[in-house]
């Protein structure tokens, strides 16, 4: 593979405490939010978007609330998709109205135009497209899933995965699935095991000295860290919202 900046990006994001392609795919979405609030808040493109989207997503929406100086163009753009969302809504209860007034005369619609017209109302209401932040971390993923299958057959690469948490599991699977060397498959099944394995370890050894018995024993860093380590290692990092969920 050619060792390009994607290569350098996640050899440098391979950390002790974090999964390299969570880490890189949420530097991406802060930056996508970073640009949205500076440069396409009345971006009339990214206006079409946001309102097929119907805004961002929960996790996206509060994310911006936390960044610096959003506000106001939270204020400019929340306030379009308020109006989007009053005109649908006002459509879909007009809807539902003469779906209730036709029941009640038991004439205008039977209960198989109830039912279509249902979920086209709820269709409508549906998002039309992707959260933008989710896309653009979505994206981030698979150009970083793809250089770490790329990467696994470097020595460098592979010294600092060793000492590193890996990858969390969606990402490990991810990679597996996309990897066809089959040296570094064999690397990879390789390390990944010997990394669950300490995990395993670190997780007996702190259960064990949080017994009285044992209480004088130190409990190490990597031991006290490995409770949070294991949850990382099945959900990856906080704020990753994964594809099922967007
Ligand atoms: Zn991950
Ligand atoms: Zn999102």
């Amino acid at each position: 593979m050619q060792r390009d900046a994607l290569f350098h990006g996640i050899y440098r994001a391979l950390h002790p405490d974090h999964c390299a392609i969570c880490h890189l795919s949420l530097e991406t979405v802060e930056r996508y939010l970073w640009g949205f609030l500076y440069e396409r808040v009345n971006d009339p493109w990214t206006r079409t978007d946001l309102i097929a989207a119907r805004g961002f997503c929960s996790t996206h929406a509060w994310q911006l609330t936390r960044a610096r100086d959003s506000a106001t163009g939270i204020a400019i753009v929340y306030r379009h998709l308020l109006e989007d969302f009053l005109d649908a809504f006002s459509a879909m209860a007009a809807h539902r109205l003469a779906v209730a007034a036709g029941r009640r005369r038991r004439t205008l619609f039977g209960p198989q135009n109830e039912e279509v017209l249902a979920r086209e109302v709820g269709q409508w209401l549906e998002r039309r497209r992707p959260c933008l932040a989710c896309q653009s971390q979505w994206e981030a993923e698979d150009r970083n899933v793809a250089a770490t299958a790329g990467a696994l057959d470097d020595a460098d690469f592979r010294a600092r995965y060793e000492a590193s948490l890996g990858l969390c599991f969606p990402h490990l699977i991810a990679v597996t699935a996309s990897a066809d060397d089959p040296d570094s498959l064999e690397w990879l099944v390789r390390t990944e095991r010997g990394l669950m394995e300490t995990l395993t370890q670190g997780l007996a050894e702190f259960w064990r000295k949080h017994d009285y018995r044992f209480h004088h024993e130190k409990i190490t860093e990597a031991e006290a860290a490995s409770w949070t380590r294991v949850v990382y290692k099945f959900v990856g990092a906080p704020g990753m919202v994964w594809r099922a969920q967007g």
